[in-house]
C-alpha cells in the first residue's frame, strides 16, 4: 500500500522521481503544480487566478488548492493509492488532506523527504527545460534531449517554465522555508518521514526510493 507524499524544495527531484514511481507502481502522480499549469493552459477560472500567484513564485491560496485536490481524490484511480508531489505545501493543506483521506479511509502512510543544497537547486532551475506536451524535464547541461530543443518522447518543443528564473525562484524558496518546511516536523511527529539525498541523479534516487517503498 502506497499513500505517499513527496516533500522537498522546488527542483529537489520530486517530479522526476514521482513520474518514474508512478509508472513502476501504476499509481496516480498527483502534482498540484502540473494541475495548475494545465488549468492555466486551458484558461479556466482556476488557471487565470493561479497564474497571478505562480508567475511571481507565490503559493496559490489554500482554499483553491485544497478544492482542486478534493476533486482529484474523488476520481476512481485514487482508490488504490497515490503519490502527492508538491502538495501539501502548508500546515493548513496538510490538515485538510488528513480530513479528506479520512473520508476515503486511505491515510498517508509515508512521506519521502528529498534534501538538496541551495547552489544545486539554483543550478537546476536556471537550466531546466520542460516538454510542452508531456512535461518531461530536461537540463541544458546535465540532462540534454537527444535533439536540441525537442522532447525525446514526443518531439514537442521544450520550454522554460515562467517561474524558473532567479527572481521567482528566490520567492519560491522563501515560501518553502516559511510555509512548507514546517511540514517536516509535522510528519516527523507522526513517524512518517524518511529522508533521501536529492542531489543524486534521478535514476539513483528512484532506486533508493523504490528499495524503501518495497519494504512497506
Ligand atoms: P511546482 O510545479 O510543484 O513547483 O509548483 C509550481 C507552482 O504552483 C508553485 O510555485 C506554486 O505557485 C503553485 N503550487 C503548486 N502546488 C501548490 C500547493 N500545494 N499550494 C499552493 N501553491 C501551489
Amino acid at each position: 500500500m502506497i499513500n505517499a507524499i513527496l516533500l522537498g524544495p522546488p527542483a529537489a527531484g520530486k517530479g522526476s522521481v514521482a513520474k518514474l514511481l508512478s509508472k513502476h507502481y501504476h499509481l496516480p502522480h498527483i502534482s498540484t503544480g502540473d494541475m495548475f499549469r494545465e488549468a492555466i493552459e486551458a484558461k479556466t477560472p482556476v488557471g487565470i487566478l493561479a497564474a497571478s500567484y505562480i508567475d511571481k513564485g507565490n503559493l496559490v491560496p489554500d482554499d483553491v488548492t485544497i478544492a482542486l485536490v478534493e476533486e482529484r481524490l474523488s476520481q476512481p484511480d485514487c482508490q488504490h493509492g497515490f503519490m502527492f508531489d508538491g502538495f501539501p505545501r502548508t500546515i493548513v493543506q496538510a490538515d485538510a488532506l488528513e480530513q479528506l483521506l479520512k473520508k476515503i479511509k486511505r491515510p498517508i502512510n509515508t512521506v519521502l523527504e528529498f534534501e538538496c543544497n541551495r547552489p544545486e537547486l539554483i543550478r537546476r532551475i536556471t537550466g531546466r527545460r520542460i516538454c510542452s506536451e508531456c512535461g518531461t524535464p530536461y537540463h541544458i547541461d546535465t540532462m540534454k534531449p537527444k535533439k536540441e530543443g525537442v522532447c525525446d518522447h514526443d518531439g514537442a518543443p521544450l520550454l522554460t517554465r515562467k517561474d524558473d528564473n532567479v527572481e521567482a525562484f528566490t520567492v519560491r524558496l522563501k515560501a518553502y522555508d516559511e510555509l512548507t518546511a514546517p511540514l517536516i516536523g509535522y510528519y516527523q511527529a507522526k513517524g512518517l518521514i524518511t529522508q533521501f539525498d536529492g542531489v543524486k541523479a534521478t535514476v539513483d534516487l528512484f532506486e533508493d526510493v523504490k528499495a524503501f517503498l518495497d519494504t512497506l
